[in-house]
């Protein structure tokens, strides 16, 4: 397996709904699931920040479709590079809503209160993925997910 990851942001469209990002997590959570996929979406209901990592080809493949959505829209590939180790193996696709907490990040990160990731270049998305990794539930890495952790 010739491991990867991937780091895309794009704007949410007027396609998108209340139920899409629900709806976006379900499909995820199943195919990625399926593919070896693993990864987090990050979401402020403005835009989307999306890293994904795993096989090169199930990457690839993934994000074509994620691409032709029209939920969103001006979708920017920030990074895709090879990976040594898994940094989501628990998580087929773990999701933050951006909060008061987390708005603290864009000052360091993007230079603003507001969250635009597109200011962001390879290196601080990079830095931003591990920041956030820091603030998903520890209850996951005590739980069966470890079970399903990919390699
Ligand atoms: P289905 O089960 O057929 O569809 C799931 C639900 O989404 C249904 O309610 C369907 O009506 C709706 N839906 C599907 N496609 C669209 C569309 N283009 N426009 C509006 N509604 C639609 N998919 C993944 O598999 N993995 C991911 O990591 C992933 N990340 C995403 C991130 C973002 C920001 C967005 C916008 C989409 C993402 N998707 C992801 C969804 C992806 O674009 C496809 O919709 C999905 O993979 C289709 O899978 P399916 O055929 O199994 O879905």
């Amino acid at each position: 397996m010739e491991l990867i990851k991937l780091i895309y942001v794009s704007t949410v469209s007027d396609a998108f709904s209340l139920s899409s990002v629900d709806e976006i997590l379900v499909a995820a959570q199943r195919n990625n699931g399926e593919k070896g996929i693993t990864g987090i979406l990050y979401y402020n209901h403005k835009y989307f920040m999306q890293y994904l990592e795993g096989d090169k080809q199930e990457v690839e493949l993934i994000y074509k479709r994620i691409l032709e959505d029209n939920r969103h829209y001006n979708v920017l590939l920030l990074d895709k590079s090879a990976l040594d180790e898994r940094r989501f193996g628990c998580w087929s696709m773990a999701y933050l809503l951006q909060s008061e907490i987390l708005k603290t990040l864009n000052f360091y990160f993007m230079d603003s209160p507001e969250f635009n990731p597109y200011r962001l270049d390879a290196q601080s998305a990079n830095e931003l993925i591990t920041e956030l990794r820091s603030h998903l539930p520890l209850a996951y890495l005590h739980s069966d997910a470890l079970s399903k952790t990919y390699r």
